[in-house]
């Protein structure tokens, strides 16, 4: 059998690290659509951008056309202290699923931050140190973000200020602690040193915060101090764009081998792993090359790209940032109780939506203890403790592999392990304790989300 010449762990050399990203949008025959200021509904340039981002992400940001971008020499080199990530065989899940599939995953989480978000932070950071910038501003929620960029900005002296999401401060302060290892200045949001931080304090006294509100509280900090700007870890094409260098380790390690996936999945927050990932393949499919299927996997109790609408939303809940064309529930929507932090996230990346839109990719929702039940699953026969988020993919790659168990179909599969969960021992202890829900919102409570999506000229 051929396939038994594969090996456990595909590695790549040093040499094999990409040279370029691969930007999809170039292949998108409709693109994804512009970002809106909220004020006047025009489409936002490069000029309008200028403050609040580093001007060399507005470029890649803004660019549709470009295939392949150069990574530069220096972000290459940061890579090549983490990367080539490896592809891993799952020869003992395939077994101990006793499934003809054969089973893929791309491991991310071989960093100190634990996930694929330091691929973007090391880009982003680098751009801004280029551009003479001081420091950069952001939010994070679950901390995975936030200790990727502060690793970042610590490798090239710049300054990181990181708005945490006050539950996550402080029921997360290993993750925070982490984050001051590497020299970042951490506060828990809502705070009193943002405008935005003290009228939301005001107005909710006590309250916990939201992804939402430390967006606004970051984006306003970034704006207010000279030589700042403010990044974000997910949702944007550029990062969608650093994202790729994901798919193309990946797709180069299996063209080794002359492997062809059928099914691709990943899990989706704001769509940078999955889109990341993707990316090449889609790339081919675009071109009418070869055909995928191309699964995003979200938590039932944050659906956007199954249950939510394609439409013109807010980016944050302070509405303070531009509007983006995506999958959403609607920027008001707090989705409750969901131990995958990092897919708490009310849109999606416009890159993928309009992908989804346009029929190319399909989406699928779990609830949380079935993804848990894969995560320990995978965890005993793999050996890697996976991420809440990344398990979401776990669970779908194998219903899948038991899908072709029953049919005995032989597919090959290939899925994103985007992190480690270290920092995430209250929700397996949940499970365990039995006290893990499944919170599903109701098609009241989206409605009334909905109905409050902003009114954008040319829109329903
Ligand atoms: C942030 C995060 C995600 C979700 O973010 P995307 O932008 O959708 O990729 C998934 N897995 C891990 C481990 C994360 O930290």
């Amino acid at each position: 059998m051929a396939a038994e010449k594969i090996p456990y762990k595909i590695y790549l050399s040093e040499d094999e690290l990409p040279r370029t990203w691969y930007n999809v949008r170039a292949d998108m025959k409709t693109k994804p659509a512009p970002l809106l200021n909220p004020a006047t509904g025009a489409p936002m340039g490069y000029d309008d951008l200028r403050p609040v981002f580093c001007d060399e992400l507005i470029r890649q940001e803004l660019d549709n056309d470009t295939r392949e971008i150069p990574i530069p020499t220096e972000i290459r080199d940061f890579y090549k202290m983490y990367r080539p990530a490896p592809l891993v065989r799952a020869y003992c899940l395939e077994e101990r699923l006793g499934t003809p599939a054969k089973i893929y995953y791309k491991f991310e989480g071989n960093n100190t931050s634990g996930s694929h978000k330091l691929n973007s932070a090391i880009a982003q950071a680098y751009y801004a140190k280029q551009q003479g910038l001081k420091g950069v501003t952001t939010e994070t929620g679950a901390g995975q973000w936030g200790t990727a960029l502060s690793m970042a900005c610590a490798y090239l002296g710049l300054d990181c200020k990181v708005y945490m999401v006050k539950v996550s401060y402080e029921q997360k302060p290993f993750r925070r602690e982490v984050m001051r290892v590497y020299g970042a200045s951490v506060t828990p949001s809502p705070s009193e040193t943002t405008e935005v931080g003290r009228k939301i304090l005001a107005e909710h006294p006590g309250t916990t915060g939201s992804l939402g509100c430390a967006i606004s509280e970051a984006v306003e900090a970034a704006t207010k101090t000279p030589g700042y700007r403010y990044v974000l870890g997910s949702v944007l094409n550029q990062v969608l764009l650093h994202q790729s260098v994901i798919g193309c380790e990946a797709k180069t390690a299996l063209d080794k081998y002359g492997v062809k996936p059928d099914i691709i999945i990943g899990c989706a927050g704001g769509g940078s792993n999955l889109g990341g990932l993707i990316s090449p393949f889609m790339g081919e499919k675009l071109r009418g090359e070869r055909d995928y299927r191309f699964i995003a996997v979200e938590p039932a109790s944050c659906p956007s790209l199954t249950r939510g609408r394609f439409a013109y939303d807010f980016c944050d809940t302070g509405a303070v940032c531009p509007l983006a064309k995506m999958y959403t529930l609607g920027s008001n929507f707090i989705p409750s109780a969901n131990h995958a932090g990092g897919l708490r996230y009310h849109g999606m990346s416009p890159v993928l939506s309009q992908l989804y839109h346009d029929g190319y990719m399909e989406a699928v929702s779990v609830e949380q203890t079935r993804v848990f039940e894969a995560a320990e699953q995978f965890a005993r026969i793999e050996g890697i403790l996976p991420a809440p988020e990344s398990s979401h993919a776990i669970r779908v790659a194998i219903d899948e592999a038991l899908r072709c168990k029953e049919t005995g179909e032989e597919k090959t599969i290939l899925f994103g392990l985007t992190g480690t969960g270290y920092f995430d021992m209250v929700a397996y202890e949940k499970f365990h304790d039995g006290k893990m829900t499944d919170y599903i919102p109701s098609d009241e409570e989206l409605q009334a989300s909905f109905a409050r999506l902003p009114k954008v000229p040319g829109q329903a």
